[in-house]
């Protein structure tokens, strides 16, 4: 279907500089793999809001420092913490320092994750365990170490009614098979049970546990979809809303799902996708 947006590369979303509205002051937030992408404009978001954020990073510090940077100018407090989430010990001593450094831990967003792609007869058992160990243990363990902090520390009513909230970032590929990619759907269908069997469990303690599900969003692990007009003209046949997402889109998606203003919302994943999970394919009838 041809549609006036169809050959347009739109600008940028643009965030204003510094919001007045700060509704997550006074939390303190841990966002993975935030010196990029998604987890890079969530970190951003979180800190415009009020919130201290702790922006972990498994390569490249400079990146993750001018994160760093920008959530400091808007007057939050943040710093820089190199650590593999899929690593049990480092998980450890990220939450260790945190609670050391911040005083508290009240939002995680499990945001790391990879790709290895790989015609499934071709993919090694490497492929598989990386992707799963980043994607689904990684969001573990750091959800396992969030949750026991909530519970040591309990409601701390000055912030928030809540005693903690979990945001996994997931994918439209938690619900849509994917071939060629079978070792991510998987991570990423395991993170919508998990999540869900989380939140099941520690409702009664007050901790909220949601998904963010990203459709195709401008970041560099999908940019073989975007990055030529002939890709992105083929991307926009999977988009009703016909165009691609912006990380600060997911960055205010995960505002709003740590703030009090959802507090009624547990065990839910909120597609934020221009429509990607409505079957486009039968949009002419089938
Ligand atoms: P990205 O590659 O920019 O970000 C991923 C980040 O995770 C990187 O900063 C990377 O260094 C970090 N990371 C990788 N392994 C790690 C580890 N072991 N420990 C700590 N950090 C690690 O890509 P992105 O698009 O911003 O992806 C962020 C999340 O969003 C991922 O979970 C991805 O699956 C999900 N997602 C993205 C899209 C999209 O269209 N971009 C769509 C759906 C879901």
């Amino acid at each position: 279907m041809k549609t006036m947006f169809e050959n347009e590369v739109l600008p940028d979303v643009v965030m204003p500089a510094c919001p007045i509205l700060k509704i997550l002051k006074g939390q303190k937030a841990i966002v993975t793999g935030a010196s990029s992408g998604i987890g890079k404009a969530i970190a951003i978001a979180l800190g415009h809001a009020g919130a201290d954020v702790v922006v972990n990073y498994v390569a490249g510090e400079e990146a993750a420092l001018a994160v760093v940077e920008e959530i400091q100018r808007c007057g939050s407090r943040a710093y820089a913490h190199k650590a593999d989430v899929s690593r049990e010990d480092e998980v450890r001593d990220l939450f260790e320092r945190m609670a050391g450094q911040l005083g508290a831990v009240d939002i995680l967003v499990n945001n790391a994750g990879l790709q290895q792609d790989a015609p499934f007869d071709e993919m090694t058992l490497q492929q598989w365990n990386k992707v799963i160990a980043v994607n689904l243990t990684g969001q573990f363990l750091c959800a396992r170490e969030a949750v026991r902090a909530f519970k040591r520390q309990g409601v701390r009513k000055n912030v928030s009614c809540a005693a903690g909230k979990i945001i996994c970032i997931s994918s439209v590929h938690e619900v849509i098979p994917w071939a060629g990619h079978v070792n991510y759907a998987a991570s990423k269908g395991g993170v919508m049970l998990m999540m869900k069997s989380i939140a099941q469990e520690v409702a009664p303690y007050r901790i909220r546990v949601n998904s963010l599900a990203p459709g195709a969003i401008r970041t560099p692990i999908n940019m073989a979809a975007w990055g030529t007009p002939e890709a992105y003209r083929e991307l926009l046949k999977l988009i009703p809303y016909k165009r691609i997402g912006e990380p600060e889109e997911i960055g205010r998606a995960a505002v709003w799902l740590a703030s009090d203003d959802s507090d009624y919302v547990h065990g839910v994943t909120l597609f934020v996708d221009g429509g990607m999970t409505l079957y486009p394919g039968f949009e002419t009838g089938g």
